[in-house]
């Protein structure tokens, strides 16, 4: 996988995609220059034992938005990290919250390491002290900024966090909000941990499932064997993969770092992963075709390519190879600006990364409101729903003589788990916003692109947040 970050431009491709939208927006310049900004940049610096010497690691934590309080988003683990990188990261959380309706502001984290070279203590050491440098500078708190996983980092990570945060604010109610993705046993919550991939499986379903954009690209409605290739194995791109093919798709071709493969026939996500596990590679999956060249895997016949790697992976030098029509952006900035007009220009549609990955922060937010209400989903009520149907199956069978068959019956009673609750909400929210989306292209043919709208509609809901707020008269 070409892992170039485009070092300095990230953030001013995603001010580009701000500009070009702003025009379809009746805001003063200057609330606009407020919104696009990023409102405070933490770079630091700090020592980590090592051997017998010390190391010095480089760190950020980027608030991007303050319309809302706390600000929200991962933390990056990466060699290839870097401030332009984490100030846009940061800028595309807040415009991913605000298409969702999260009611938080943007923010992201960065810590420039490569983990492989690292111990899990050393790891530990630097996410412990990381926390610290936080809590020193007010840059972590329920209700001021609330990290998250990212690229690198994971439950292990968050609970390190949670676990140092609560350490140094000991007796504070709701400390355990001050982080999400936490494991389950740490007041996570249920679903989180897929959320991104499913969220970006309901994505694509939604757009799929509009006829007329469908017949637009030339393509028939509907996720039923469209075929799909997923760039990166991780988190997102394994439950991407995993819930398209639930909702019908085939997999055809997955790209990692030590290359790529292709199966026409389809590819079970599971075996490649157990694969993957068992070789060190998913190089040589039986009965697919094996390219040395990950970047050649972009380029393979399907209808919907996601990337769900890192940003800047189609780019002017690749795009007029991608063969999808539908490219659903699980990555964060995974085309650049021109590889994207490009690609529109010759018919293609892009479910944009703002929209289609907020199902990670859609979920967080439901993590961090569990945090602050102490009580899980559906503890109160279960049973109570459950009761309550129970009764009314009775009556119904009382009044009809009928008896219904018990696994109907189970369907029927039992009240909803958290995961349920979670996943309904997570759905929901990811159906609404993009007809809020689509809705905003349709309205002004001038719109050409569903990224345009999403920052329209995102712009419009901030500049209004600020209104509200008296920061802006
Ligand atoms: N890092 C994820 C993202 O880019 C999740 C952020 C969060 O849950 O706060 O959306």
């Amino acid at each position: 996988m070409a892992i170039t970050p485009n070092e300095n431009n990230f953030f001013a491709d995603v001010c580009k995609n701000f500009d070009e939208a702003a025009r379809f927006t009746s805001h003063p310049e200057g609330l606009l220059n407020q919104i696009k900004a990023c409102n405070s940049v933490y770079r630091f610096q700090f020592p980590v034992r090592r051997g017998n010497g010390l190391e010095v690691v480089d760190a950020w934590r980027v608030e991007h938005s303050h319309h809302m309080s706390p600000t929200k988003g991962g933390i990056r683990y990466s060699e290839m990290v870097n401030e332009d990188e984490v100030m846009a990261l940061a800028a595309l959380m807040t415009y991913k919250c605000a298409i969702v309706n999260v009611p938080f502001g943007g923010a992201k984290g960065g810590v420039k390491i490569n983990t492989k070279q690292y111990s899990v203590a050393e790891l530990e050491t630097i996410t412990r002290r990381y926390t610290v440098e936080l809590i020193k500078k007010n840059f972590i708190g329920p209700g001021i900024d609330v990290p998250a996983p990212d690229y690198g980092s994971g439950e292990r990570e968050m609970s390190w966090i949670a676990d140092t945060y609560m350490t140094m604010n000991p007796g504070q109610l709701d400390a355990l909000g001050c982080v999400t993705g936490k494991p389950i046993a740490l007041h996570g919550i249920r679903g989180r941990k897929e959320a991104t991939g499913r969220g970006v499986a309901y994505a694509v379903r939604e757009c799929m499932g509009v006829g007329e954009d469908m017949k637009r690209i030339g393509l028939t409605p509907g996720l039923d064997g469209k075929r799909v290739i997923v760039q990166g194995l991780g988190n997102v791109g394994y439950h991407s993969a995993k819930f398209l093919t639930e909702f019908g798709a085939t997999l055809v071709g997955i790209c990692e770092f030590e290359g790529a493969i292709y199966d026409a026939n389809g590819l079970n996500v599971d075996e490649v992963f157990a694969h993957r596990k068992n070789t060190g590679s998913i190089a040589d999956f039986p009965g697919a075709k094996t390219f040395k060249n990950s970047m050649e895997g972009l380029e393979q016949d399907c209808d919907i390519l996601v990337p769900a790697a890192l940003e800047n992976q189609i780019t002017v030098h690749n795009v007029q190879n991608i063969k999808a029509k539908v490219i659903a952006e699980g990555a964060n900035g995974p085309t650049s600006p021109e590889a994207g007009a490009i690609f529109t220009e010759r018919g293609g549609m892009i479910i944009p990364d703002m929209y289609c990955n907020a199902g990670g922060v859609t979920v967080s937010y439901f993590e961090w409101l569990k945090n602050l209400s102490h009580v899980a989903f559906g503890r109160m009520e279960n049973r109570y729903a459950a009761n309550s149907n129970a009764n009314l199956i009775n009556t119904l069978e009382n009044l009809t003589g009928k008896t219904i068959l018990p696994e109907h019956r189970m369907m029927i009673v039992k009240g909803a788990s958290e995961l349920e609750l979670v996943n309904s909400g997570l759905e929901d929210t990811m159906i609404h916003s993009y007809h809020e989306i689509r809705e905003t292209m349709v309205h002004t043919p001038e719109i050409k692109t569903l990224r345009t709208a999403a920052f329209v509609n995102s712009i419009d809901k901030i500049a209004v947040s600020y209104m509200t707020l008296g920061v802006w008269p």
